[in-house]
């Protein structure tokens, strides 16, 4: 079968795309999963997120089930709370990601996209003037223009067409239940992260709370999954910070690990074919924030390619140019900000811990600075994403450098000298 457009990952990337091109041209959108197993995600999801959806689906309770009022930044002695109390709106809204997605690709149907899920691609064939695209049930289809929005799942696909590959890092997590008061009672913020070096040096552990589920897990070092798995069981049955927050509760038998990728690849398109999302590396290196990035993507690649198709352009390397620019502006500052976060933590060794407390105690110490996390739940669009203002984040790390015990401030100055040229 023929399409103008083949996107092949329907998760936030590909099926937020999908429903943005689909009144443009003939578009096929594939998933590899039986999209009915598809497993459950309790994801925050700020304010900043929100203006690449639509009206009626952030206000679908289904979807998107509570408010986002209170964050904590967990630190071993003392707690950085933003509390949206303190300053007005929200910080944004808790989403149950499958079910999220399963609306998207209903809204593609309706639209005339077609969906078929069990359709692992496994091999693209490039002629000149159109792509060939074979699944593992032997379909075979073919389009004009392909976007990969793959995630972390099919990195060797995308580099057997000549595109780089982003760093790859895993994640677990599993899901407790329990009625909303219950769930209220535990635990007063609807995300907790928290940085501890014995869990992980690559990342946090969160707890993201919904209305009757929250979730919990870390992002790893890269160890063997069953390692993930039995350090996952001994935090949950042993680390006395967080039982409160799950006792009572019941947990899901199977925890999900998800491979993710980070550090954004080099090119974005090549002739006939562009990246979205955690595909491409767009995942912020410190919070690990891939929606945000995934539903931007998705709307750059709408709006440069709906362009291309105005101008009957052939999606040729030259031409798809402009979806790479587009994201290199669009993100430049925003991952000066994960990259120079992701220095002063995941690179700080052995101090890791120590300028971890420094942060969650200038959170709790210093209101200029909650008020500057709290706006950055807040960014309204692209424009606002594209200007986001590094300066607020060297207040930050002046911050934290202020807030080390005296000798650790000595020693440390010139890694946070360093840090602050990344920004
Ligand atoms: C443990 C964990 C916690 C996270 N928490 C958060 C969070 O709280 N907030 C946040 O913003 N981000 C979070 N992230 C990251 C975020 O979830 C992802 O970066 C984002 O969802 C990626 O979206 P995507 O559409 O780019 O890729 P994916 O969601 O991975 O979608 C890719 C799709 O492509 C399909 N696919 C892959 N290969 C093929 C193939 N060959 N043929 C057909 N289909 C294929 C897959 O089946 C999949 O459905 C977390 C990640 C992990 C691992």
């Amino acid at each position: 079968m023929n399409f103008e457009i083949i996107i092949i990952g329907a998760g936030i990337s590909g099926a937020s795309f999908a429903n943005k091109i689909v009144k443009f041209a003939k578009t096929l959108l594939l998933d590899a999963q039986d999209i009915s197993q598809r497993p459950k995600s309790t994801n925050i999801f700020p304010f900043h997120n929100k203006s690449y959806i639509e009206e009626s689906e952030w206000a679908n309770e289904e979807l998107f089930p509570i408010y986002h009022l209170k964050t904590n930044y967990m630190g071993s002695t003392i707690n950085g709370i933003i509390n949206s109390e303190e300053f007005g709106r929200p910080l944004g809204k808790v989403v149950y990601l499958e079910k999220l997605l399963d609306r998207l690709i209903q809204k593609f149907e309706e639209k005339g996209g077609i969906f078929k899920d069990k359709q692992k691609v496994i091999k693209i064939n490039k002629y000149n003037d159109h792509l060939e695209i074979i699944t593992n049930s032997g379909q075979t289809y073919s389009c004009k223009l392909l976007v990969f929005a793959t995630g972390s799942r099919a990195l060797d696909l995308q580099r057997s067409m000549g595109f780089d590959t982003p760093d790859e890092y895993v994640g677990i997590y599993c899901h407790f239940h329990g009625d909303e008061d219950k769930l209220n009672e535990n635990l007063d913020v609807n995300y907790l992260f928290h940085i501890n070096i014995k869990i992980s040096r690559n990342g946090p552990l969160f707890i993201n709370k919904g209305k009757e589920r929250l979730s919990i897990g870390f992002l790893g070092d890269n160890q063997p999954i069953q390692e993930l798995g039995l350090k996952l069981d001994n935090i949950i049955n042993n680390y006395k910070k967080i039982q409160p927050f799950i006792e009572g509760l019941t947990r899901d038998s199977k925890a999900i690990v998800a491979k993710i990728s980070k550090h954004p690849i080099k090119s974005f398109s090549r002739e006939r074919m562009l990246v979205l999302g955690e595909a491409a590396g767009l995942v912020t290196p410190f919070f690990y924030e891939g929606i945000l990035c995934g539903l931007v993507s998705a709307e750059i690649a709408s709006y440069t390619t709906k362009s291309l198709i105005e101008n009957n352009c052939d999606f040729n390397q030259l031409s798809l140019r402009q979806y790479d620019n587009e994201i290199t502006r669009v993100f430049r500052n925003f991952f000066k900000n994960g990259k120079g976060s992701e220095y002063i933590f995941y690179n700080a060794g052995s101090n890791m811990q120590l300028i971890w407390d420094s942060y969650t105690k200038s959170i709790f110490k210093d209101k200029k600075l909650r008020r500057y996390i709290y706006e950055a739940y807040q960014i309204e669009d692209i424009e606002a994403l594209t200007n986001y203002d590094t300066s607020r984040d060297r207040y930050a790390g002046e911050r934290m450098l202020a807030n080390l015990p005296f000798l650790s401030k000595i020693s440390l100055a010139p890694f946070f000298l360093k840090a602050r040229f990344i920004l």
